[in-house]
């Protein structure tokens, strides 16, 4: 599938009065917690580390951010520990990458091992949870729709979110991005119990070829980290994001 050319975001760079700390959570790795297994064997645990480091990297030597990563180099911290890493710190915002798998997939040989594969689901998706007090809920909002705007306009493909039914809720002014509940199948523990604003960011679908080649190369991880600083300057400018 060919999928559509990105484009990094102009951004204007002036160095803030003070600067934004935003921690950037590897997703999964926890002890025994390896996540999903993509269409190359790829484990999710390795593929976040390796984008959570690139993606605080450069949000770090942009200047307006001060970046912590959640989990890095062999560490294994529990899902508890990044939530008091976020909030003891205290960060403004966190991010949490994954990777998703979803809809029918069908079996193939990848090299030495049997994987699976799906091309019709590709894109990326935000999620945050609506569960908590009002204030919190609503800048975990204003950071989803943020970013899922700056990586539409980017050139990033959102999902439309066909297999989430009962999962998430879409949001039809802001697609791409998804709200989890109380009333859910799968309540997410990091989304709704951090007291800091936090959303989950599925960078990808980790059984589509094309997305995973794309998301290889560093072209893509510049534009990204350009559309997700572009995002949390948006967030972050508007007075109800300021503590
Ligand atoms: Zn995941």
């Amino acid at each position: 599938m060919a999928l559509a050319p990105l484009r990094a975001p102009q951004l204007g760079l002036a160095k803030p009065a003070r600067r934004w700390r935003v921690v950037v959570d590897a997703g999964h790795g926890a002890r025994g917690n390896d996540g999903n297994t993509g269409c190359h064997c790829q484990r999710e645990r390795d593929v976040t580390l390796e984008l959570g480091f690139g993606l605080a990297t450069r949000l770090s030597l942009m200047g307006p951010f001060e970046v912590r990563l959640a989990r890095e180099g062999d560490a294994e911290p529990s899902y508890a520990q990044r939530k008091t890493l976020a909030e003891s710190w205290p960060a403004d915002a966190v991010i949490s990458l994954h990777t998703d798998v979803r809809g029918t997939a069908s079996a193939f040989a990848s090299g030495s091992c049997v994987s699976y594969r799906n091309a019709a689901a590709p894109g990326f998706a935000v999620l945050w949870s609506a569960e908590g007090p009002a204030a919190l809920t609503a800048q975990r909002q204003r950071l989803s729709w943020a970013l899922t705007d700056a990586l539409s306009g980017a050139g990033f493909k959102a999902y439309a979110g066909d297999d989430y039914v009962g999962l998430y809720d879409g949001e039809p002014e802001h697609v791409g991005s998804f709200i989890n509940r109380k009333t859910h199948a799968r309540r997410i523990w990091f989304l709704r119990s951090l007291e800091v604003p936090t959303v989950i960011i599925e960078t990808h679908h980790a059984l589509d070829e094309s997305e995973v080649a794309r998301w290889a190369e560093t072209r893509t991880r510049d534009v990204f980290a350009r559309a997700v600083a572009k995002a949390l300057l948006d967030y972050f400018d508007a007075p109800e994001a300021v503590r």
